[in-house]
């Protein structure tokens, strides 16, 4: 069976694994370089390097210029990034600030971009509508919105990563929506913390189609996701 890991992190547990291909996201500045060794090490690592809106109010100043610069160096993609309004000392315009700024290297470079989003979806929908898509690819990650903000998403090409553990959690509305998710932008995730074939399976139980046919559908669209990052 072909495994495609849409999402996870150093340290990446799906070395030794049997996933032939895992997109390993780098979140602020310190693991940027940590994030191209790997990808140097392991021809199955996708390297991907953005700053989380977790790290934006810690980010050093000048960290725009040194990703950019990285970014033209190295073959990857721009993420994670995106928008977490869930904690109130959120400041929400640093966050929309340097997500904007990394749509905007992902179309300059024309890279794809992996989105976190958590309790932003309007802001979300807007920013993407005023930068665009990205349109070498683009996936929100681990997704939790609703049916509609999927179906919205997906009309703008945006691929929606569902992650094994939300799926495991038995959270029912984010395996509500997953049953509703068109196949053409599909795709599953460990987020560093989880085993992608038992999410699958999961998934496919979900969706009332063969695992095989899953992984296949999930493999097919991560190839055309990260497209401008495959040999
Ligand atoms: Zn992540």
């Amino acid at each position: 069976m072909l495994l495609f890991d849409a999402h996870c992190h150093l340290p990446d547990t799906g070395t030794g694994s049997p996933v032939q291909i895992r997109v390993v996201c780098g979140t602020r500045e310190a693991d940027w370089e940590a994030v191209l060794a790997h990808a140097a090490s392991d021809s199955r690592v996708v390297p991907m390097l953005g700053l989380h809106p977790w790290f934006v109010a810690t980010a050093a100043p000048g960290w725009e210029a040194r990703l950019d610069a990285l970014l033209r160096a190295h073959r990857t993609g721009v993420g994670e990034c995106g928008l977490d309004f869930a904690r109130e000392a959120a400041d929400r315009p640093a966050q929309e600030q340097a997500f904007r700024l990394q749509l905007r290297l992902a179309h300059a470079l024309q890279r794809p971009v992996a989105i976190h989003a958590v309790r932003a979806w309007g802001r979300l929908l807007d920013l993407l509508q005023e930068e665009g898509v990205p349109p070498a690819g683009a996936l929100v990650h681990a997704f939790s919105g609703s049916p509609e903000t999927a179906a919205t998403l997906q009309a703008l090409g945006v691929f929606l990563s569902f992650s094994a553990g939300d799926l495991g959690s038995a959270r029912s509305k984010v395996q509500e929506t997953l049953r509703t998710v068109p196949s053409s932008h599909l795709l599953l995730e460990t987020d560093a913390d989880g085993d992608l074939e038992q999410a699958i399976g999961l998934a496919a139980a979900l969706r009332g189609v063969a695992t095989e046919d899953l992984a296949a559908r999930t493999w097919k669209n991560g190839l055309r996701c990260f497209k401008e990052l495959m040999a």
